[in-house]
């Protein structure tokens, strides 16, 4: 009789546990495993959406927190703009809070849709890292609410690790090559090499604009030709150095004219990069079609792009071999999954954007991502500061060139709001994108 009320409140209690998540019967989860919320009755409502924003290694680092009237329920997302910092925080803590109160966290792309919109004017890169932070916090809490992290919501894995590429700098070729071996050593697959910074920079003369007084002395300098020699050179030098098994990235950062950019991609096309990124800048998109026409050389692209639409041509005309979106500057992950799987259709792969100024809880979507989509490319790597893993517990890690997740419920990374308030964004930002000029001066649009 004790046995038979046991297992009949088991069963009860295990349809509790399938009503609240739409499981059903089979849901392994134990009941007294489950998070409170698993058992209370939807909707869930938004409470609060606010910034988080933390400067812990002098780039400013945008978050969005959303709470919800579950108590301990909240999610965490992307929101990093850094060049514009504070018009972001703005944008959430003066709109986006007001919009979302109230609303159900669980229809997250009622959610997206009704914010995309509700600016009339949208897709800046503003608004949309906004709406990334708001949208990324939304999967967060869903993959906490299903006890899942969010890449099984998406579909589940592909893969068993996000095969990443690191970056190798130099002062000279053969230093390069030595970095590059290195990061062999370690493991990585994949190495993008630059030398001198983006455009050689540094490698050029003090061009006749800052002799004549013309701009600001700290202004950049860059001269095509000391910039085309120095690519050509890396590439022949870390060949010969490091073989021919481990994969050669490399960023042109839209800096050169396009028909400078296509000579040089076709130079480079006996050394087999396995990319090539961001050859011209997104006001010459119309160039690679003439790119296209010139050299098999893979291209991957755009960082730049605002609107999840301006990948779609490029996508069908065979423009781009790796998409190269930067997730928050679209609107998060639910963009990014629907350009991901149009890519599919046509075999072009993701590579998604993943510098320093993503924050980790950014990085950490990006990897959900890259598990869930078949045609995954190849993934940007940064390797965490201790600090930042403090305010940031849980950011993914890199190991033997792999990134990998913690496996928590959601995107799997928290923030440390005490430890990040330590570290508030400057109120004075310098923060605009470097300011690049040919010899007489003339801007070069990145
Ligand atoms: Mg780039």
């Amino acid at each position: 009789m004790e046995t038979k009320l046991n297992r009949r409140d088991a069963i009860k209690s295990l349809g509790a546990v399938a009503a609240a998540t739409g499981l059903g019967v089979s849901n392994p989860l134990k009941a007294e495993e489950s998070k409170n919320y698993l058992k209370g009755s939807a909707p869930i409502r938004i409470t609060k959406v606010k910034a988080i924003a933390t400067y812990p290694h002098g780039l400013e680092l945008v978050v969005v927190k959303v709470e919800t009237s579950e108590p301990g329920l909240y999610g965490i997302g992307c929101a990093t703009f850094r060049q514009r910092a504070h018009a972001v925080v703005a944008a959430i803590n003066k709109y986006l809070n007001d919009f979302c109160v109230g609303k159900d966290v669980d229809n997250i792309e009622d959610l997206w849709q009704s914010t995309y919109q509700s600016s009339y004017w949208r897709n800046g890169p503003v608004l949309n890292n906004a709406l990334s932070g708001l949208d990324q916090a939304l999967w967060d809490i869903k993959g906490k609410r299903a006890n899942m992290p969010v890449y099984q919501l998406l579909g589940g894995k592909c893969r068993f690790a996000v095969d990443c590429y690191a970056h190798a700098s130099g002062k000279s070729p053969g230093e390069l090559a030595e970095n590059v071996t290195k990061y062999m050593e370690e493991g990585f697959r994949h190495v993008r090499i630059q030398l001198g910074g983006y455009g050689s920079t540094a490698l050029s003369q003090r061009p006749d604009f800052k002799n004549a007084g013309f701009g600001l002395e700290r202004d950049n300098y860059m001269d095509p030709y000391t910039y085309t020699k120095a690519t050509t050179d890396i590439f022949e030098k870390t060949r010969k150095e490091c073989g021919d098994r481990v994969e050669l990235l490399h960023d042109m950062h839209e800096r050169l004219q396009p028909m400078e950019a296509i000579n040089l991609i076709k130079s480079l096309e006996q050394y087999r990069p396995f990319f090539i990124e961001d050859p011209f800048s997104p006001e010459n998109n119309r160039y690679f079609k003439l790119l296209r026409q010139a050299t098999s050389v893979p291209i991957a692209m755009g960082e730049l792009f605002n609107s999840p639409q301006e990948w779609t041509d490029p996508i069908k005309d065979l423009l781009f071999d790796y998409i190269r979106i930067h997730i928050s500057q679209i609107g998060g992950i639910t963009p990014a999954m629907k350009v991901a799987r149009l890519a599919e259709a046509f075999n072009v792969k993701t590579a998604w954007h993943g510098p320093g100024d993503v924050s980790p809880v950014g990085h950490a979507a990006n990897a959900h991502i890259d598990f869930a989509v078949w045609n995954f490319g190849i993934q940007e790597s940064v390797n965490f500061s201790d600090k930042l893993r403090e305010i940031f517990p849980g950011a993914p890690y890199v190991e033997n060139g792999y990134m990998h997740i913690n496996e928590a419920p959601g995107l799997g990374v928290d923030i440390n709001e005490e430890l990040a308030a330590k570290y508030p964004i400057p109120d004075v930002q310098m923060n605009n994108w470097t300011q690049l000029r040919r010899n007489d001066g003339t801007i070069i649009r990145p």
